[in-house]
């Protein structure tokens, strides 16, 4: 092996989420994110909601990481607001890499 990879992503994340595999080959660099469950302000009322919805699955071009080209595959959750009178029903987890991120697709 030419160098060591490194396993350190953590300034892709926040203490909400965790790398659990990456997968590197002669051109490109694959990250899986999971989130740890965790509680998720409502963008709308910003109550604190811990009811999950569903998770799904987002991939996300990154800029590139050893000169590779890199994607962010992340578990996402989304989450059901609990306030009765508001009108965000389901709303999706603050990702700490997506802002800066572009997002490839939906996969499901
Ligand atoms: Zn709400």
């Amino acid at each position: 092996m030419k160098y060591i990879p490194t396993q350190d992503y953590s300034f892709l994340l926040d203490e909400n989420h965790y790398v659990y595999d990456h997968v590197e080959d002669e051109d490109s660099l694959h990250i899986y994110i999971k989130s740890k469950e965790h509680g998720c302000k409502c963008p709308l009322c910003e109550k604190m909601n811990t009811k999950l919805h569903a998770t799904y699955r987002k991939k996300y071009q990154d800029t590139p990481i050893h000169c590779k080209q890199t994607f962010l595959h992340a578990n996402v959750y989304k989450y059901d607001c609990e306030n009765r009178d508001c009108e965000c029903k389901v709303f999706m987890e603050d990702l700490p890499f997506a802002k800066a991120s572009f997002s490839l697709s939906d996969l499901l």
